[in-house]
């Protein structure tokens, strides 16, 4: 089994079931709140450990009970957080999250502790492949990138600014159909792959402009699309270096992000890959 370091965000998600969403300034009341372990680093090392990889997160949290809340199903699913660092004085990242009947969503994130997670205390262990997002500084998504060997995996989300050795250095890189807008040309003339997600209609994947396979998920009835790119973004990860063909991992991933809408919450809903199996 591959082992994978995610350098990411680890965040507590407060959502809101609320009878519709509030205009500015308006209080609305009669929500139903729970929370859930989330943020993207998070999700995506817990989704790349359920498919049976050994993965170690390098991430920051405050000093707080969030932290706990955050971090209790990465340690319950294996995750080694030795390298989670636990920043004085900061808050634990938080997404505060309102949802109303008909889905949609008003979203507001505090990253507190993981824009501490900055180049000068980044350790990478020795792995077989790397995976990042960008809710952590850049730079230190650069650094990782700079000083890791192996498969290197970037999840350009959210989208944002990020220089053009990091793109280069890519052997992978996963945006969903927002982002692919956002960054346009600039993803054609990367080196490694390109996986780009649409949601239900599955995925492509390029190099450089040309197509190498399509893939469309299974028919799933989704209750909650929350870290379906997360889960799509390790298990392509996970496949590609498992050695499976570009067409097969392809097919893999859709499923195990269609498998991730059918629970709601981020990390509650990410697959095993027996769930995934069973989906194929
Ligand atoms: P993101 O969550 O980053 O916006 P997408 O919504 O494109 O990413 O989802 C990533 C992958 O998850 C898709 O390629 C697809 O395989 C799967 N997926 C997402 N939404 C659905 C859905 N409603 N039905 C089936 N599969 C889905």
């Amino acid at each position: 089994m591959p082992r994978i370091v995610v350098v990411g965000s680890i965040n507590l998600d407060i959502v809101g079931l609320t009878p519709r969403l509030p205009v500015a300034g308006e209080t609305v009341t009669g929500a139903e709140i729970s929370r859930f372990p989330g943020g993207k680093g998070a999700n995506q090392a817990l989704a790349a450990q359920r498919l049976g990889a050994e993965v170690t997160l390098v991430g920051c949290v405050g000093v707080d009970s969030d932290a706990k809340d955050a971090l209790a199903l990465l340690r319950e699913g294996g995750v080694n957080l030795e390298h989670v660092l636990m920043v004085d004085d900061v808050a634990t990242g938080v997404a505060l999250i309102a949802v109303s009947p008909s889905g949609e969503n008003q979203i507001v994130v505090g990253p507190g502790a993981n824009h501490h997670l900055r180049p000068e205390v980044l350790e990478l262990p020795d792995a077989d492949a790397l995976i990042c997002q960008l809710e952590v500084p850049i730079d230190t998504v650069a650094r990782a990138a700079t000083i890791f060997e192996g498969f290197f995996c970037v999840n350009l989300a959210p989208a944002r600014k990020i220089d053009t050795g990091t793109l280069q250095r890519a052997d992978l890189i996963i945006v969903n159909e927002t982002e692919a807008a956002w960054y346009g040309e600039k993803l054609g003339i990367c080196r490694g792959m390109v996986a780009t997600t649409f949601g239900a209609s599955g995925a492509i994947l390029t190099q450089r402009g040309k197509e190498l396979a399509r893939a469309k998920p299974p028919d799933v009835r989704a209750i909650d699309t929350t870290a379906a790119g997360d889960t799509f973004t390790a298990a392509l990860t996970v496949a590609l270096v498992e050695g499976q063909a570009p067409g097969k991992a392809l097919k893999f991933a859709c499923a195990a992000g269609a498998a991730a809408t059918l629970r709601p919450g981020a990390q509650p809903s990410v697959p095993t890959r027996e769930e995934i199996k069973v989906l194929l």
